[in-house]
């Protein structure tokens, strides 16, 4: 596949690490942020990012800031936006790469669970606007979900796709543009009923993370709750589901202990404690741990 010029929009946690993955591919990258200090350490970002996975340095060098967005994707074949998970936000970036970007230009949204049609709104060239939903860290979860709408033109969905496949990442098709795509949908069910546990008292934070990590989670990465439900039968599947779904939590809303921990400032590791409390030391371990066994992740 030729080089494309990409352009990302964002350059947090995501954009930076999107942009690698392009640049490490040997694409020309051009990063917007409308914040000048997260384009000021963008390559070094980066080249940290390349010594700890052992990768050579050279690849940040074809990164480059732009504090003009319209300067930015000017020449872009494709831009994806990694800007802050905010729907008008989102909307406005949108009018203007609409606007500034080549007509040709595939234009994707990094959003984690905001329907793509609700970002296109009524622009104008819609065939070409899709979501493009990564994992962090991008540089190490292969899936990328390619989400269309009703209005994107398929041949944009398989450029997608093709693109992708060609700098590494697992891109797969969701068919339908619904809230939180494939992956959060799951993930979000997982959470909801995780937290409803801990606040019925069935068991205690540290006690849910085990189970699920020293049972189902040390086989989900080769085996696929779909898979499982063909190995283990769709006959014994029934029986289950005959008995527990009815069990199961199905608020539409946060639960109200999420909402309380908010309200208490109890965010989680960055402020000490969440649903359990945090040291600095604590959080650093899991941090590390998580990025090694990804880094270190091989399929038998
Ligand atoms: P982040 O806060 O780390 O980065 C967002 C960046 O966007 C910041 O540098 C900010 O200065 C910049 N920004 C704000 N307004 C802007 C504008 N108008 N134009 C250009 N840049 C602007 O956020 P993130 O975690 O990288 O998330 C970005 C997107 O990716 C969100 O939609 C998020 O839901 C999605 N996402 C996040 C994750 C994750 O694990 N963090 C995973 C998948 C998808």
């Amino acid at each position: 596949m030729a080089r494309e010029r990409i352009a990302v929009i964002g350059a947090g946690l995501m954009g930076h690490g999107i942009a690698q993955v392009f640049a490490v591919a040997g694409h020309d990258v051009a990063v917007h942020d409308a914040q000048a200090g997260a384009l000021d350490g963008l390559r070094s970002r980066i080249a940290a990012n390349l010594d700890n996975l052992d990768l050579p340095r050279g690849p940040e060098e074809r990164v480059t800031g732009f504090a003009d967005v319209a300067e930015c994707v000017a020449d872009a074949a494709i831009v994806i936006e990694a800007a802050p998970e905010k729907l008008a936000l989102k909307q406005a970036i949108f009018a203007d790469l609409v606007r500034y970007a080549p007509r040709h230009a595939i234009l994707a949204s990094n959003t984690s669970v905001i329907p793509i049609t609700d970002i296109a709104g009524d622009l104008d060239t819609a065939d070409r606007i899709l979501g493009t939903h990564w994992w962090n860290p991008p540089f190490l979860v292969p899936l990328v979900e390619v989400v269309g709408t009703a209005r994107t033109a398929p041949q944009n969905i398989e450029a997608m796709i093709a693109l992708l496949t060609s700098v590494g990442k697992t891109p797969v098709h969701v068919r339908k543009d619904v809230a939180g795509f494939v992956g959060n949908r799951l993930q979000h069910a997982l959470w909801r009923e995780a937290i409803a546990i801990v606040a019925e008292g069935i068991a205690d934070a540290r006690t849910v993370d085990t189970v699920v990590k020293a049972s189902f989670g040390r086989r989900l990465a080769v085996l696929g709750p779909i898979e499982n439900a063909d190995l283990v039968g769709t006959d014994l599947t029934l029986d289950i589901h005959a008995v527990v779904l009815q069990h199961l939590n199905r608020a539409a809303e946060p639960s109200p202990y999420l909402r309380a921990l908010v309200e208490d400032g109890r965010l989680g590791m960055k402020s000490g404690e969440g649903f359990r409390t945090w040291t600095d030391e604590e959080a650093d371990t899991l941090r590390k741990d998580v990025y090694r066994y990804l880094k270190n992740f091989r399929l038998p």
